[in-house]
């Protein structure tokens, strides 16, 4: 589902049917430490642009609603790890590399 900034989101959910009113973050509503999440945060969310970048399965993002350096802004903050490795994924746009490695050795010479 698009996000209210035009990006696509998987985790994003908006029901207005029959008079609802219902917007969620369904990666923040899976955290139940994180502050609350808000629309507004989509804005500046990371989540779309990892999801475009990499389409690994193994992919697992957790996310919370964080602090800006000044403590002003909110903001969404992903970890991510790999389920088929069980490693933590510095890079999510990238992924975690061996899935690559297995694939580089399965090619002929
Ligand atoms: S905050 Fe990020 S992960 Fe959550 S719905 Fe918006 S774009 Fe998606």
């Amino acid at each position: 589902m698009q996000t209210p900034y035009g990006k696509e989101c998987k985790y994003y959910y908006a029901d207005y049917f029959r008079g609802k009113n219902t917007e969620e973050c369904r990666l923040i509503q899976a955290n139940p430490t994180s502050d609350p999440w808000k629309p507004a945060l989509c804005q500046t969310c990371p989540v779309p642009d990892i999801l475009l970048a990499n389409a690994c399965p193994n992919l697992a993002l957790h996310g919370r609603v964080g602090k800006s350096m000044l403590g002003l802004l909110q903001k969404i903050e992903i970890e991510a790890a790999c389920r088929e490795y069980r490693v933590p994924v510095s890079k999510p746009k990238i992924g975690c590399g061996h899935c690559h490695e297995v694939l580089d050795r399965a090619k002929p010479d």
